[in-house]
């Protein structure tokens, strides 16, 4: 029998990254059982089972619906239900994906078991340490066994912090390949009625910094109201973000459409045909690179850097955001430059970095495997 490998799906930026391994997975010899385990994080269609067939991929084959509450509820909730059902059904490998509570909880979970896991995107720092998503990043890559990097700096980055050259690789970015698999179906979507291809912006924004509070969110509000006087605005909202509009008793300012969350493939679609696209999303900026779109992130940091260097990306203080959507309807936004190990691929060098590791014989091999995998990991 082959051994499992679980991939742990916990919310929605989870899932393009995961469908890239497991189409690489379903198109390599076999050599383990994929089984993907769904914390339950994000649950409904709108946020999680709608994206499934968008990506190709399947109902998850366990799942153990843990959902809601605050970061240490969650996490502590979803550690013990990873927990439980590894003590009954014990993986050679755990893969967690990103870095939202459900990729901390079952990476603890695991290797509190003794379980071997692998981060992929590994090694992704903003430098802001009170950033919820930075904290689990770091979390994560301490106990991780194997460290999947998007790119060659980030490899090298958790080579210096310490971890083994046995245990880190530059597998390239596995949201590309999604990109590249999704993109002729997503260019076949309609738009929202309303919106003309190159005549609007897109817009996503749900990071606690940006929303929790009425300030915030007020002048956030304010900054897109005097963007969308430049260019027409589409906001797929977050739910997150919809929770706390009607928390603090805001409203979307003229000029901009508000949408619900869309699924994978009609978001791609509404990127894909979209001016400009302004964010604080970490996968809307690999996104946009992908599609040579101008991204405007609305953060004081990012853990992407590489799209700051490809052109495709700028950092943007809200006050700046209607300063920043003229200068690209007046031209100002560069081709993006090539990032190398961005090319579709990141799956099959997964794939390629598992199968050394885990060798082609299956669990006894896996043990010696994985013990030595561990021994590179100076944590
Ligand atoms: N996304 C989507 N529908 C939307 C907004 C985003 O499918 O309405 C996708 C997007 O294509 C990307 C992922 O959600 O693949 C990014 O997730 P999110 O912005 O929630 O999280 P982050 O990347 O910031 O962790």
């Amino acid at each position: 029998m082959l051994p499992e490998i679980h991939l742990v799906a916990a919310a929605r930026p989870n899932l393009p990254k995961l469908a890239a391994l497991l189409h690489a997975l379903a198109e390599a010899p076999p050599f383990c059982t994929p089984v993907v385990v769904h914390t339950g994080q994000h649950h409904d269609a709108a946020m999680f089972g709608g994206h499934l067939a968008d990506l190709g991929l399947g109902a998850p084959d366990v799942s153990l619906g843990v959902s809601g509450g605050g970061h240490a509820g969650l996490t502590g909730r979803t550690m013990m239900a990873c927990a439980a059902l590894w003590e009954a059904r014990r993986p050679a490998l755990v893969v967690v994906a990103g870095d939202v509570d459900g990729t901390l909880a079952a990476a603890l979970a695991a290797r509190k078991l003794g379980i071997p896991v692998a981060h992929l995107e590994a090694g992704l720092r903003c430098g802001d340490h009170d950033m919820p998503e930075e904290i689990n990043r770091r979390a994560v890559d301490a106990v991780s066994t194997l460290l999947w990097a998007p790119d060659e700096a980030t490899a090298a980055r958790l080579l210096a912090e310490g971890h083994g050259p046995g245990a880190v690789r530059a597998v390239g970015n596995a949201m590309i390949d999604s990109v590249r698999r999704a993109l002729p179906a997503a260019r076949g979507r309609a738009l929202p009625e309303g919106l003309a291809p190159g005549g609007y912006g897109a817009l996503t924004l749900h990071r606690p910094a940006n929303v929790d509070s009425p300030a915030a969110l007020g002048a956030l509000l304010e900054a897109v109201g005097r963007a969308a006087r430049h260019l027409p605005l589409a906001w797929p909202m977050h739910p997150r973000t919809a929770g706390r509009l009607s928390e603090f008793g805001l409203s979307v300012p003229e000029g901009v459409m508000r949408l619900p969350p869309l699924g994978y493939l009609d978001f791609l679609g509404l990127l894909a045909c979209a001016r400009l696209v302004a964010t604080d999303s970490g996968g809307v900026q690999e996104e946009a690179w992908a599609l040579d779109l101008p991204c405007l992130t609305l953060r004081p940091s990012t853990e992407r850097p590489v799209t700051l260097e490809a052109g495709s990306n700028r950092l943007v203080p809200v006050a700046g955001l209607e300063a920043a959507v003229a200068a690209v309807l007046a031209g100002d936004a560069p081709q993006a430059r090539p990032i190398p190990l961005w090319d579709g691929k990141a799956g099959t060098r997964m794939v390629a970095h598992l199968r050394e590791r885990l060798g082609a014989g299956g669990a006894a091999d896996a043990s010696h495997a994985w013990a030595s995998a561990q021994q590179g990991c100076a944590a």
